[in-house]
């Protein structure tokens, strides 16, 4: 009878052990979860106005972007392209004017691999002799944390390439661009940069007008190593060497 008793308490003993340890071992695994969420707080440069009531809760805020990994460009892997070029930018990424309605990027840069940054500048003579015409830059690089907003915002793989993945952007190997006249004014394309639907594929019945204009970019960027995808007319890539997907972030001003 002492020999069960004394069980009975030793099982007691332990269940009561099991369950205060079981609940300190939640307790310890809870507390890194709450720190990680405080990490991810965005910045405030991201804030894009928009009052917190009117924000869907649903919506993932974009990651912290360590900025003192950046550091000054390296001008063997990059080349910037900018004003004094001739290129008018409009980067969409560093404007709310884009389909997340978000600021992407801290401040609107083009640079694109040295090869590709080359040849897209033989295409802005030949299309300057040939047709007058400029060229206006949607988006160049997209350094991978900045993919990674994208992916935070919409991770949807319909309209983002999934950071893992990496799109040719990543890599510097891609330019979204249109066409501009003498005055500055847009070319009709058909559609706005990402516009999502079939009025945005190369394919897509369009006026006479439309048609030309799209096939004055497509052939000059094609005739200069540039290749297009069928979703999208403002998107080219660079058929040159392989780079890889890059982390660097440029610095702003
Ligand atoms: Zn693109």
């Amino acid at each position: 009878m002492v020999t069960n008793t004394l069980n009975i308490k030793n099982v007691i003993f332990i269940v009561i052990l099991t369950v205060v340890l079981g609940c300190k071992n939640d307790s310890q695994r809870v507390t890194p979860k709450t720190q990680d969420v405080n990490e991810i707080k965005p910045k405030e440069s991201l804030d894009t106005g928009i009052s917190e009531n009117n924000v869907q809760e649903d919506v993932p805020e974009p990651m912290e972007i360590k900025t003192e990994k950046s550091k000054s460009v390296d001008e063997s892997s990059w080349s910037e392209l900018t004003a004094e070029d001739g290129y008018t930018l409009d980067i969409k990424y560093a404007t709310t004017d884009n389909f997340t309605k978000k600021i992407i990027y801290d401040c609107a840069k083009c640079y694109l691999r040295p090869e590709a940054a080359e040849k897209l500048q033989a295409v802005q003579l030949a299309l300057k002799e040939k047709f007058g015409y400029r060229i206006k830059l949607f988006d160049c690089f997209r350094p991978r944390p900045f993919q990674q907003r994208l992916w935070d915002i919409m991770p949807d793989p319909n309209y983002v390439t999934p950071p893992h993945k990496g799109s040719m952007h990543s890599r510097g190997m891609a330019v979204d661009l249109t066409l501009v006249d003498q005055s500055g004014k847009e070319l009709d394309m058909g559609t706005e940069f990402d516009f999502f639907g079939p009025e945005a594929h190369q394919g897509y019945n369009h006026s006479d007008a439309v048609k030309r204009n799209r096939w004055i970019l497509k052939s000059t960027m094609e005739k200069h190593g540039f290749g297009s995808i069928r979703t999208e007319w403002w998107h080219y890539s660079y058929k040159g060497k392989s780079w890889p997907l890059d982390e660097w972030v440029w610095e702003c001003e």
